[in-house]
C-alpha cells in the first residue's frame, strides 16, 4: 500500500519543486466536502481544490453527466467536428450573465487561458494595446497573465521579461490605507503618466481579489470603474474565476455592485471537478475575433461541458446561491467568536462577500504587522487534525473559505472546530 513518505519521495525525484503543494498528503478518495489520503485518513476540505469544486467533490449530478457524456465521444475538437454541449453551456452561461445586451461566450481550458483570450478579443474590439489591472490582483501563470498578476513572489521571479503595455492602478485596500478616492486617483494619474486613455483597450479587475486576500472592491469603485470605461472605451473585464458560480451568493460576484461589465472570464467551480474556463461577453465584442482566431485543441471539452451543465443545475436546483449567503454569516459569526475567545488580537479582519469569506492574522492590533508565520502554523496544526485549509493575501497571511457550498452545517462545524483548536495550538 502507498504511504504519503513514499509519495513525497517520489514526487521529489519526478516533479519539479516549483509545483508546491499546500498539504504533504496524497489523495485516494473524495466525497462532498471530505478527502481520504492514502493512509485512510479523513480530512474536512476547506479548500475545494482552489474554489473550484462550490458543488463538491464527485457531485452525483456531474459524475452521472460526465460519464454519459463519455459513452459517446470525449473528444472530436469544436473546431473540427462540433458538438451540443459546447452550445447548450454557452447558451447556459449567456443567459445567466448580466446585462440586458446579446451574449456569446468561447471556451478554453484554464482561466489564465480565459483572461490571456479576454485581452485578445478586447485588443481586437478596440484596435488598443493597453491592459490595466491592479495590485494583489491574480489572472494566472502564463506570460501575458502573469504580466497582469500584481504579486512578485513566488509567481513572477526570474521569468521576465512580460508583455509590453500592461499598467497597474491601486486597489482600494483598509489594510494600505487606500480608500476607493486613492484609488480611482490613482487611474486617473496612471492616464496622465504611463496609459494613454485613448491606447488602453481594458481594464480587469476581481471583483472579489482572490490569490490578493478576499478583499471585496467597494461596490461604489466598480461604479466609478464603469464610468471611466465608459468615458474612455475602456472594455471592463470581471476576472470572475474565482468569486463566480455561486461562490459570493450571486452567479457572479459583480451582480452585487449592480455593474455590467463588457467580458467576465470564468473558469473553476463551473464544471464541478472538470478543466474548463470561458469568456462570457457583449456579442459584439466576442465576435472582433476572425474566424480561426480563438479556441485550442482542448478548448470546451464536452465532458467537461457536460460536467458544467449539470453544476450549473445543481447550483439552481439546490438552492446554492442562498446558501452561499447564508454559510458567509455562518463563517463570519463563528470567525469572529473563536477570535475573541482564542486569539483576540490575531484576528483583525473578517471580510468577504458572500462564503468567500476569509480571516486575516496579525501580530497584534496597533502594528497590524501581517502574522504570516501564525498563519503557517494554523495550517499545520488544522492538517495534523484533519482539516485542509489554504491561505492567501499580497502577506499570506490570510486564510481563506473555499467549502463546498454542498457541505452539511454538521461538517462546516466539525471543521470549524478543528479550525479553533489549530488557532489554540498555533498561539500556544
Ligand atoms: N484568475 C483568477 C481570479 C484566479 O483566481 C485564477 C486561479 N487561481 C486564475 C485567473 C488562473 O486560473 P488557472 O489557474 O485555471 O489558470
Amino acid at each position: 500500500d502507498l504511504t504519503n513518505a513514499q509519495l513525497i519521495a517520489r514526487r521529489e525525484a519526478a516533479v519539479p519543486r516549483g509545483v508546491a503543494s499546500a498539504a504533504p498528503i496524497y489523495a485516494k478518495y473524495a466525497e462532498n466536502a471530505e478527502l481520504w489520503d492514502v493512509e485512510g485518513n479523513r480530512f474536512i476540505d476547506f479548500c475545494g481544490g482552489i474554489g473550484v469544486l462550490n458543488t463538491g467533490h464527485r457531485h452525483p449530478k456531474v459524475i452521472e453527466a460526465a460519464k454519459a457524456q463519455e459513452d459517446h465521444y470525449t473528444h472530436t475538437s469544436f473546431q473540427v467536428v462540433p458538438y451540443e454541449p459546447y452550445i447548450e453551456l454557452a447558451e447556459r452561461l449567456n443567459a445567466l450573465a448580466p446585462g440586458d445586451a446579446p451574449k456569446k461566450t468561447l471556451l478554453v481550458t484554464t482561466g489564465a487561458e480565459a483572461v490571456e483570450n479576454a485581452v485578445k478579443i478586447a485588443r481586437a474590439a478596440t484596435g488598443r494595446p493597453g491592459v490595466i489591472a491592479f495590485t494583489g490582483g491574480y489572472h494566472g501563470r502564463t506570460l501575458l497573465t502573469l504580466g497582469m498578476t500584481g504579486k512578485v513572489s513566488p509567481y513572477k521571479k526570474d521569468v521576465g521579461p512580460f508583455p509590453a503595455d500592461i499598467f497597474r492602478a491601486p486597489f482600494p485596500n483598509v489594510r494600505d490605507g487606500i480608500t476607493v478616492e486613492d484609488a480611482i486617483t490613482g487611474l486617473k494619474n496612471l492616464f496622465l503618466t504611463d496609459a494613454q486613455p485613448e491606447r488602453v483597450a481594458a481594464i480587469i479587475i476581481e471583483p472579489v481579489l482572490g490569490e490578493g486576500g478576499y478583499v471585496p472592491v467597494p461596490f461604489e469603485m466598480m461604479q466609478q470603474l464603469r464610468d471611466i470605461c465608459d468615458e474612455h472605451g475602456i472594455m471592463l473585464i470581471a476576472d470572475e474565476v474565482q468569486a463566480g458560480f455561486g461562490r459570493t451568493g450571486t452567479w457572479f460576484a459583480i451582480e452585487h455592485s449592480g455593474v455590467v461589465p463588457d467580458l467576465i472570464t470564468v473558469a473553476k467551480s463551473m464544471a464541478g471537478g472538470y478543466p474548463l474556463a470561458g469568456v462570457i461577453g457583449r456579442a459584439d465584442v466576442m465576435d472582433a475575433m476572425e474566424p480561426g482566431g480563438l479556441g485550442g485543441t482542448y478548448g470546451g471539452n464536452p465532458v467537461a461541458c457536460a460536467a458544467a451543465i449539470a453544476a450549473i443545475d445543481a447550483i439552481e436546483n439546490e438552492g446554492l446561491l442562498a446558501r452561499s449567503t447564508a454559510m458567509g454569516e455562518m463563517f463570519k459569526a463563528r470567525f469572529a467568536q473563536i477570535g475573541a475567545r482564542s486569539a483576540p488580537f490575531r484576528f483583525w479582519d473578517i471580510r468577504g462577500l458572500g462564503a468567500m469569506v476569509a480571516v486575516e492574522f496579525v501580530t497584534d492590533f496597533d502594528t497590524i504587522a501581517p502574522d504570516a508565520a501564525f498563519t503557517k502554523r494554523v495550517v499545520a496544526h488544522a492538517l495534523k487534525r484533519g482539516l485542509i485549509l489554504l491561505s492567501c493575501g499580497m502577506h499570506g497571511n490570510a486564510l481563506r473559505i473555499m467549502v463546498p457550498l454542498t457541505a452539511s452545517d454538521a461538517i462546516i462545524e466539525e471543521g470549524l472546530a478543528i479550525f479553533e483548536a489549530a488557532v489554540q495550538a498555533a498561539v500556544a
